[in-house]
């Protein structure tokens, strides 16, 4: 809470200043969308004034914790085509192989990202224990927080001491996995939130996120969705990071969650930003007309059906106007380069997946054929 990054992360905000930790915010906001910023000071807009306050002139202040979010290193089951060594371990040993140069990890670097043992030290569950009087709230995010064991020995900690019951858990979570073990935990707290991340309906979702398996995703999200109750889940919202592979064809995805009584009939839409040529923002001027029509009939078809959760609905606008906001096709060629080398190495084929996408970027890379011999001839 008082690292020096943190004192200068709280001066500034104090200052109306942005940072650049704080862009996925700014950006979302930009658009108009919602931001978690947004949603988190809403959450506790009657606090502002006091922590204002309280916080001191060099920006540290003493307070208990309300709210505690652990990334428990590295550990994940996928390799997700957006996704990074710090986030999966899996990622390690294919980075240098399928990323362009500019990209390389090097050797200190790749062994930094392999021994990520941290989340075992035993200061973690003493800071724990020291901070959970007053904590309303504990999220989990990755790896993949539902196959941490320290995740579980968090969850069995807090039961122990008597803390469960006033604390919500909320997780970003692959939902590729629902341990046993763990449900069986949640039944003892107040209640506990669902982020699922999934990128696509069916194999655009396997091909995005490598090598989940959807038959299992739609298992698990049917389980939820049938014991929410008894199992003490509040809210399950499927999270979808919006970028090149899916922003055609996000509608599936949302066609997809009808099926649901529990889960929430509307995607929470973000933005991919990293790497910059996944965005949504690369793709070819007649593919980005193509995503927000379709995005527009979501839209349309939603509120023809009355859904409410006007959040995550005006999300929908805000990807739209992010993907229209600049033209970043000069990053398709490193697009091409890094996806094929991911797709040669796994054995699948974006033609065979993403028909349109494909179609709409050999269509591109015609026309910028025939401009350059056109201005060749002039
Ligand atoms: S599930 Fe999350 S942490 Fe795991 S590879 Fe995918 S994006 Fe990365």
């Amino acid at each position: 809470m008082n690292a020096e990054m943190m004192k200068e992360l709280r001066l500034k905000m104090l200052n109306g200043e942005w940072s650049s930790v704080c862009t996925r915010c700014f950006e979302t906001e930009k658009n108009g969308g919602n931001s978690r910023r947004i949603i988190e000071n809403a959450d506790y807009n009657h606090l502002i004034a006091s922590l204002k306050e309280k916080t001191k002139p060099d920006g540290s202040i003493e307070v208990e914790f309300k709210s505690i979010d652990y990334r428990l290193g590295n550990k994940c089951n996928l390799q997700c085509r957006m996704c990074n060594p710090f986030s999966t371990s899996n990622w390690i040993k294919d980075w240098n192989d399928i990323k362009t140069k500019s990209e390389h990890l090097s050797v200190e670097l790749a062994d930094y990202y392999s021994g990520f043992n941290w989340p075992e030290e035993s200061y973690l569950f003493d800071e724990l224990r020291e901070k959970l009087k007053g904590v309303q709230r504990i999220h989990f995010a990755g790896g993949e927080p539902l196959l941490s064991p320290q995740m579980s020995r968090m969850l069995k900690e807090i039961i122990a001491l008597g803390y469960s019951r006033n604390i919500i858990v909320s997780y970003n979570t692959n939902i590729t996995v629902l341990p046993k073990e763990v449900l069986e935990l949640w039944k003892q707290f107040k209640e506990v939130r669902i982020l699922a991340s999934i990128d696509g309906f069916g194999e655009v979702n396997e091909y995005i996120r490598h090598p989940s398996r959807w038959s299992v995703i739609d298992k698990n999200l049917c389980y939820l969705d049938e014991h929410a109750e008894e199992l003490n889940v509040s809210e399950v919202i499927v999270s979808c990071t919006v970028q090149i592979y899916n922003a055609l064809s996000i509608a599936e995805l949302f066609d997809y969650l009808k099926k649901f009584k529990k889960i929430l009939p509307v995607l929470n839409l973000s933005n991919l930003f990293y790497p910059e040529y996944l965005s949504t923002q690369v793709l070819p001027a007649e593919a980005k007309k193509e995503a927000t029509r379709r995005l527009e009939k979501v839209l349309q078809d939603l509120n023809e059906r009355h859904v409410t959760h006007k959040y995550l609905v005006d999300n929908i606008q805000q990807t739209i106007a992010f993907m229209n906001e600049k033209d970043c096709t000069h990053f398709i060629p490193q697009f091409k380069k890094t996806n094929a080398a991911f797709d040669k190495k796994k054995n699948v084929k974006l033609s065979a997946v993403l028909p349109d996408l494909n179609k709409f970027l050999i269509n591109f890379t015609l026309d910028q054929l025939v401009q350059e011999s056109d201005s060749q001839g002039n």
